[in-house]
Formats: C-alpha cells, structure tokens, sequence
C-alpha cells in the first residue's frame, strides 16, 4: 500500500469532522475569490452613479459576508485542528498497543529514549499535516486557477505577465524543499539522540553521581544538544531563504503588474476598477504558491514522521502467537526440555542440545558459573524468546501451541533486580492480580513477610514507593515482589537469583517467605549461594557446555565432580 494510501485510511473514523472542516474551507475559499469581483464593481459601477443608499447596501451585504467566512474560519481552524489531534491520538494508542507486543529481543535492542521520541514529537508533525494537508493542497489549487482564470477574463496581457513569475517560483520552492526533506530527517534523527541520552542518564544518575560522572555526562548530552542545533538551524536557513526568494518574487510581480497595469490605464485599455481588482487577484494568486511551499516544509517534516511510525508499526514480534494457538487454562507444571539449542542473535549458542524434564511440583535448582545460560534457559519457558531448535512442552503440550498470554498467565518470575512501578505499596502488590480484594493484597503483604514493614509506614499500603522503588530497600522491594506474586499464583515459578543481592539475615526472612511461595509449585531456582538450595527435589549443574550433572545436594557433593568444586570453593572462602 502507498504511503500516502495508507494515510489516508487515518481519517476514517473522522470522516464527519473532515467533511465539516473540508466544506468550510471551500465556501471561505469561493467568498475570497468573490471579494476583488465585489470591489470592482463598486469602483466601477457604484462610485460614478454616486447613489449613497446603494453604497451603504453593497457595504451591508459585504458586512454579512465577512462575517460569514468569519465564523467558517472559526471552524476550519477549530475543529480542523481537532481533526488533526484525533489522527494523531489514534496512530499514538495504536502505536502503543502495537510496541507492547513486541517481543524481548527488539526491546534488547531498541533504546527506549528512541520509542519515546516516536510516540510524542514524530507525531506532533503528523497531526498538523492530517489537518492542512489535503485541505490546504485542494484549496490552493482551486484558488491559483479560479483567480488566474479571473485575471485572464479581466486582462489577458497582465495575466500571462502575472504568470511568468510562476516557473520561478516552482523552480525556487522545488530546490528548497529538496534540501529540507534531508534536513528534516537528520532533525529527527538528532531529537531522537538527545531524547535517548536524557533517558539513559536520568535513569541512570544515582550511577553518574556515585562516579561523580556529571561532567562526562553533561559533554556527552552538550554533544547529542549541539548537533540538534545544528540540524534545526539548517533547516531554519533553508526555510529562511525560500519565504525571502518567494516575498521578493511575487512583490516584484505586483509592482510590475501595478507599472504595466497603469499603462494599459492611460491608453484606455483597463478601468481603474479593474486594476484594483487585478492586483487584489495578483495577490490571490500568488498566496496559493506560498500556501503550497507551506506545505512542502510541513510535509517533508510530517512523511518523516508518518515514515517512522509505519516502520515501528510494521515491526513484527520476533515470537508471534501461531495462528491456532489455544488460550489454556491452569497447568499443572511439568516441564520438559527437548533437545533444546538457542543462541542470541550474533551470539555463539547459549545453549546446546538441552533435554531436561521437571515434574510438577518439584523444586529443582540451577548453579553454575556466571554467563552460563541460566537465566537464558528459564526466560524460553515462558517464551520471551524463542528456541531455534527442540521444544519446550508443559503438561506434554509444546508451548507454541499456547497463546503467550494464556501461558505466561502460569509463569510467575522474581528476578535479583526486581522492577517497581511508580505508586503505591498497595499498586505494586495489586500488579500480581488487577482485580485483587482488599483482604488479598494484605493476605499476600502478610505471607510475603511485609506486613510489620507496611504497618510502621505512616501512609500504610497507600506509601509512595518512588520511581522504580527507589524509596525501599533491596528486602522490601523483593518481598513486594513475592507478595505480588502470591496474587498472581502461578503453577510455576521461576526465582533467578532473587536472594543474591541480600545480606544473609534479610535473606533468611526472604528464604522462609519464599519457601512458602514456591510450596505447590513447579519451581526453578537459579541460586548462587549454595546453602539456600540445599533443600531442593534436585539441582542441576549448568556450565557453558550445558547440563555437566544433576542429583541431590549430598549426591553430587559425593560424587566428586563439578558441582563439589563449586561447592569447595563457596565453603572455603564464605566459610
Ligand atoms: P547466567 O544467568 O547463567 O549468568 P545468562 O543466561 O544471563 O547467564 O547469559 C548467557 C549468555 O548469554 C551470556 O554470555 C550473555 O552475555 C548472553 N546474553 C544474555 N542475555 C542476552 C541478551 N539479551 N542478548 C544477547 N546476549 C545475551
Ligand atoms: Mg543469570
């Protein structure tokens, strides 16, 4: 489908709003062409009959008609704009739903400073072209020919000299326009750069100021601020130059229409009723022209928008839902890995030839060296990524036959760093399940060993957490995780390393709460400390040549092999 095509499928649902605005900057187009016409008349015929009672009536019915393209000027621009802020609403909630589809690997890959640049400025410009665009575009064009139609009945001569400022005006406009199509791009391309380093730093700036960065930071930003400057500046240049080159042209027509014009007059050939009228068409003319070069400097700018958003809008999730995915219901929980290989893009694999079966209900525990593809093998299960080769199955069921939502619906995941949402304790916990009583969030707060924290908070439940959290420590905001959990109680539950950044007497709290969750439960932990697995159905030794053994804590520490010497060397050096 052409761009433009596609487009133009935007204004559907406003199709009303478009006829509204379209007819009203039609009729205030026909009353503009119709008022030289009007004071032609009144030069020509009205003055010399001197009758004051026809004046004054010829002035009252211009009155009324002044304030006729009035009050349909008040609508174009109303209810035009609000034409053009409908489009823009609609292509920002569709882009929206349509990027939280998208799968892990395009967010690994995507810098959330550019998303953000595509939903708010990229669309500003799209808005205002949906609501001048084709309207503007129609209008100029019936108003350049009507009036040069006009000017030929009145004049020929003065016409054709009228219109040789025409070619020169395209040729000027078409040269400028080329330059700021590019101009426009790279302005885009710089905003979306500053957008993206605000972003990565002020998320970032507890870092920047421990390493006392800000300078750094701050160069970098100037850096990312200044080439922006020096894109937008282009294109004010540009633009700066072509209004100058049009202003000149088309006065210098008017004064040459005005010369020839008071020529024709003295040799009898043009009243002087007609050249007030002409010039007034001279002007009606030309601002057509100017209207049109408006919109080559909206348009590059708008299509840059419109290009980006339909780019973002036809990424397609790296893993889709199958067409005859089936919404299931609870699992039970046992899981089982088919000779599963999976590698990250431009990666070596990860992991090779995995086969693994998990009962239901079992807790089974994975340890192994760091980068060794622990996390990398629960995050398949719930299918933020997919494998490249073998299958995962749940309840005998390949996870592809599953829609995504109805299977990460039984997946429950507490990472080490755990991600709040700015608002309160009760919002955070509530996440677990959105429609959660009263009596189930504190139910979860109580079980997840958070109850005494909350009471000892003057605002109870309703505390403001800060952004991401930022105002709990790493146990309370772990334990808001486990208490959101417990609402959301998933058949199986994935706990990566999600004791590894606590102290050992807050981790102990944290172990009991989450004994507590993963009861029932088909339960993966990927642990580091060794000491809180040692109760698990069975542990599983990854390494970076996949699955190095399995068996129970005293088995393989028996057994003399990989998992020994993690298990000497934690126990040497923690003691
Ligand atoms: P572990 O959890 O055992 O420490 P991971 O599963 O996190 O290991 O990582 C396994 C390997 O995959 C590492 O080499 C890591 O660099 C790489 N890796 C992890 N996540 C990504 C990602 N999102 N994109 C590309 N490579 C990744
Ligand atoms: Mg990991």
């Amino acid at each position: 489908m052409g761009v433009i095509r596609r487009f133009f499928t935007y204004y559907k649902p406003h199709k009303r709003l478009f006829m509204l605005d379209f007819g009203s900057a039609c009729v205030v187009a026909v009353l503009e062409l119709a008022f030289p016409l009007a004071v032609q008349w009144f030069v020509d015929t009205l003055l010399p009959e001197g009758e004051w009672r026809t004046i004054v009536l010829a002035g009252t019915g211009l009155f009324a008609l002044y304030l006729v393209s009035t009050g349909l000027q008040f609508v174009v621009n109303y209810w035009g704009h609000k034409l053009g802020i409908n489009i823009e609403t609609d292509m920002r909630q569709q882009l929206f739903q349509h990027v939280q589809k998208l799968s892990f690997r395009f967010f690994d890959n995507t810098k959330t400073g550019y998303l953000m640049s595509r939903m708010t400025n990229d669309l500003f410009d799209i808005g205002e072209m949906a609501h001048h665009g084709p309207e503007d575009l129609f209008i100029a064009c019936m108003t350049f020919v009507a009036a040069f139609a006009i000017m030929l009945s009145i004049n020929p001569q003065l016409a054709l000299i009228t219109f040789v400022a025409v070619p020169l005006l395209v040729w000027l406009i078409g040269v400028c326009n080329k330059l700021l199509h590019g101009a426009a791009r790279k302005m885009y391309a710089e905003i979306a750069e500053v957008n993206a380093r605000v972003e990565d730093s002020m998320s970032g700036i507890r870092v920047v100021k421990s390493f006392t960065n800000e300078t750094f930071e701050m160069e970098k930003f100037n850096r990312d601020n200044a080439n922006f400057r020096k894109a937008k500046l282009r294109s004010y240049w540009i633009i700066s130059f072509s209004s100058s080159g049009i202003y000149f042209l088309t006065r210098i027509f008017a004064l040459l229409v005005l010369m020839f014009g008071a020529y024709f007059s003295f040799n009898g050939k043009l009243t002087y009723g007609e050249l007030i009228g002409f010039l007034l068409y001279v002007n009606l003319f030309f601002k057509p022209i100017e209207k049109i070069n408006a919109l080559l400097e909206m348009y590059p700018k708008g299509m840059a928008g419109f290009k980006r958003f339909t780019e973002l809008l036809d990424t397609a999730a790296d893993v889709a839902d199958e067409p005859n995915a089936a919404e299931i219901g609870p699992l039970r929980g046992d899981i089982v890995f088919r000779d599963v290989t999976f590698g990250y893009e431009g990666h070596a694999k990860v992991l090779q030839h995995i086969n693994l079966r998990i009962p239901a209900g079992e807790t089974v525990a994975f340890v192994g060296p760091s980068g060794a593809g622990k996390t990398t093998l629960c995050s398949l299960i719930p299918r933020f990524y997919e494998v490249d080769e073998g299958a995962i199955e749940i309840d005998g069921v390949d996870i592809r036959a599953m829609t995504q939502r109805s299977l990460r619906r039984n997946i429950g995941i507490v990472q080490q760093d755990v991600f709040l949402f700015t608002g309160t304790i009760r919002e955070n916990i509530a996440y677990g399940k959105l429609n959660a009583t009263e009596a189930e969030i504190r139910e979860a707060a109580r079980r997840a060993h958070l109850e005494s924290f909350i009471e000892a908070q003057p605002a109870g439940f309703d505390t403001q957490i800060g952004e991401r959290g930022i105002k709990l420590s790493g146990g309370q905001k772990q334990r808001l995780a486990i208490a959101r959990m417990f609402l959301k109680n998933p058949p199986i539950l994935i706990l990566d390393e999600a004791t590894s950044a606590l102290d050992t007497e807050t981790e102990a709290v944290i172990q009991q709460a989450l004994e507590e969750l993963s009861a029932n439960r088909t339960t993966l932990v990927i642990a580091h400390r060794l000491a809180t697995i040692r109760h698990a159905d069975r542990i599983v030794v990854v390494t970076e040549d996949g699955i190095a053994e399995q068996g129970r804590y005293d088995e393989l520490v028996e057994r003399g092999g990989a998992f020994a010497g993690l298990h000497r060397a934690q126990f040497e050096t923690v003691g």
